[in-house]
């Protein structure tokens, strides 16, 4: 039996499994999911939790060994979301069971569910793509491949779209299994974007945000607390410059102020932020962006930021 019947959602940024600066072998993954997990696996004693992760390092190493192969057909965005959701989920599980058996925890089920999530083919994402995927190329690679291609600070990439999550289709099948106290995996990658067609689903080349499809589940799951966990302690303002300075706590309104200011970027502090704040906005009860070493220094309010309505 759990101690307490809340749920707690914890997001895990690209390096739990691949550090900056890491070629990213797999034992080095492996290696590196043990700290959030070995935290999660306490946690678990204590609340329902809900793992989800990013995947970008994953899917662009599977974009990369198709490039590098012509001999079988290439496969769409969709399907290697779809296999680093297997991938990674495989992995965290394995992790999982290797800490809860440390702790002579023998009663704690989990299980990955493979998540697709549905986004609208009216979001504006689609008429101007931004999100970079995949290996960088020279300008005379680019101009022979049949993607949409921009010159991005690393060099020329391949570019989709980012859309907005509208709501996550196993949302239903997850709650059960949270309400049975499974450990759920699941929204791997954002989720695998689909748009709807009438009563089906249809696949689509996006990418969906990690951090906006996790709260999106956190908000349709009814999740009491919402982790963020990322390479960094917290939210800074001047992130990086001489007088940065690391928040422990962000109200909405100085968060929107903040956005305004620049502190934040597309693609890594913004949508954290953005993603916390919905989630508060729309009746969570606390969200907080912090380091993977300090997931459950976060929870006891003695790490990261929290973000929070008003002081
Ligand atoms: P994840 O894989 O966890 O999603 P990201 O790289 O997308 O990680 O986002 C985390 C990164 O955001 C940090 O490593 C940091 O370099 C960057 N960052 C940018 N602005 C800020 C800020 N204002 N405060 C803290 N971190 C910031
Ligand atoms: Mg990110």
């Amino acid at each position: 039996m759990k101690r307490t019947d809340k749920t707690l959602l914890v997001a895990l940024g690209g390096n739990a499994l691949i550090k900056k600066g890491q070629e990213g072998t797999i034992e080095q993954q492996f290696e590196n999911l043990v700290l959030p997990i070995s935290q999660i696996a306490r946690l678990s004693r204590k609340y329902r939790i809900i793992i989800t992760h990013g995947n970008g390092p994953q899917v662009g190493n599977l974009l990369l060994q198709q490039e590098c192969c012509d001999a079988v057909p290439k496969l769409p965005l969709e399907i290697l979301v779809a296999q680093t959701q297997g991938q990674i989920g495989y992995m965290i599980e394995t992790t999982l069971d290797n800490e809860l058996i440390k702790l002579g925890i023998n009663d704690q089920f989990f299980v990955t569910v493979i998540s697709y999530v549905v986004v609208n083919d009216k979001d504006p994402a689609f008429k101007k793509p931004t999100k970079p995927i995949g290996p960088i190329y020279s300008e005379q690679e680019a101009a022979s491949l049949p993607y949409l291609i921009h010159k991005t600070a690393k060099g020329f990439r391949r570019v989709v779209a980012s859309p907005m999550p509208v709501t996550i289709v196993e949302k239903r099948e997850i709650k059960k299994l949270i309400e049975m106290n499974f450990i759920v995996i699941c929204c791997g990658g954002g989720g695998i974007p689909v748009i709807r067609e009438e009563r089906a689903f249809q696949g689509i080349d996006a990418v969906i945000d990690k951090d906006l499809a996790s709260a999106k589940l956190a908000e349709e799951v009814g999740v009491d607390i919402f982790i963020i966990a990322t390479d960094v302690q917290g939210v800074a303002l001047n992130y990086g410059k001489k007088d940065q300075k690391f928040l422990r706590s962000i109200t909405i309104e100085q968060a929107e102020l903040y956005i305004k200011e620049g502190h934040f970027p597309a693609g890594s502090m913004k949508p954290k932020i953005e993603a916390a704040m919905q989630f508060i906005q729309r009746g969570g009860k606390r969200a907080v962006i912090t380091s993977l070493e300090n997931i459950e220094q976060a929870i006891s309010g003695e790490s990261g930021t929290e973000v929070v309505k008003s002081i």
